[in-house]
């Protein structure tokens, strides 16, 4: 339920609109491509990152069918003006869209909104929801913003009348600058970011709010499940700087909403899945990206996880967050 794709060919957005530091690609002659962040190397890809045959058959190898699709998280362009970045959000949403017309039976699509404009935001989720996706991906902050935010919650009351799935994906990672080395945005800012978004969308009140949300959080929740003691503890012996606007306590929200598995490590999976049951946790993979969980659930199947545990994990978990059904992808 986790993996990124993007269009072979784009406009080089920062030309077209005359500012700012978008993405575009420059195809090398080696097959990869250069994302570029305005004019400067941001990082390089394979053909896997829009090769729909070539990800098709890198998912065989590991007897998976079906993948769902969003953006690379920096793609968002939250920080741009709100008409351009719903341009370029339609048109990236267009490109899933079609290849999920193309390939259905092994394409599922969600995805992205001009988070900073809430009007523009919602205008893009109806036509989401026109287009045939099954949801929207956000990222874990919009411009420092948390999603606690209340202009945020007209978007989330929008994906929860228009029947869309949710998945919040780490991005724009806290304390970014104070510590690149060692990689540790992504190994220790990602699964806090991912916290981050938790404990402000249940905080904040808006899972309390939209019962009928389904929200997805990615890289197992992040360190959210891993330190829901200490957040439950601090709920209780802090309710004055805890519990101001909602007044439950976020343990009650286990297994309401749906995670990912990719952790890497199977007594962490089980600790997940202890968290939250089963029915809650989707095979994720964040292919085709190195940190990802490449071999697609092999640690999972190997594991000594019960039969209905795997089945779960593997598709119920993913098709009853998306409201989808299995028979769809015979
Ligand atoms: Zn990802």
């Amino acid at each position: 339920m986790h993996t990124h794709i993007i269009p072979k060919l784009m406009p080089n957005w920062t030309e077209k609109f005359g500012y700012g530091k978008f993405i575009h690609l420059e195809h090398q002659d080696n097959g990869t491509a250069n994302m570029m962040q305005g004019g400067q190397f941001f990082r390089n890809i394979e053909e896997n990152c829009w090769d729909e045959n070539i990800r098709i058959s890198d998912y065989e190898t590991f007897s998976t069918k079906v993948q769902v699709v969003c953006t690379i998280p920096v793609m968002f362009s939250y920080w741009a003006k709100p008409a351009d970045c719903a341009a370029l959000s339609s048109f990236l949403n267009d490109h899933i869209a079609e290849l999920v017309q193309r390939y259905p039976k092994n394409y599922i699509g969600l995805g992205t909104i001009p988070m900073q404009d809430t009007e523009e935001a919602i205008k893009e989720l109806e036509r989401i929801k026109s287009i045939g996706l099954v949801g929207v991906q956000i990222g874990s902050n919009i411009n420092d913003e948390n999603l606690s935010e209340e202009k945020f919650f007209p978007i989330f009351e929008a994906c929860s009348r228009l029947d869309l799935a949710v998945m919040i994906h780490p991005w724009q990672m806290m304390g970014f600058d104070a510590m690149k080395k060692y990689w540790l945005p992504w190994l220790v800012g990602m699964p806090a970011e991912t916290s981050r978004a938790a404990c402000s969308m249940i905080f904040g009140g808006v899972l309390e709010r939209l019962p009928n949300l389904r929200v997805c959080f990615s890289h197992a929740g992040g360190s959210f499940l891993p330190t829901i003691g200490r957040i439950e503890h601090g709920f209780n012996c802090r309710p004055d700087l805890v519990a101001i606007d909602n007044p439950i306590n976020p343990r009650e929200y286990l297994g309401k909403f749906w995670v990912d598995s990719i952790t890497h490590d199977i007594d962490a999976l089980k600790y997940i899945l202890n968290m939250q049951g089963s029915k809650r946790v989707c095979l994720g993979s964040d292919y085709p990206f190195p940190l990802g969980d490449l071999e697609i659930g092999k640690f999972i199947e190997e594991s000594d996880l019960s039969h209905q545990e795997i089945e779960d994990v593997f598709s119920h978990a993913t098709l009853e967050w998306l409201k989808l059904d299995k028979k769809a992808f015979y």
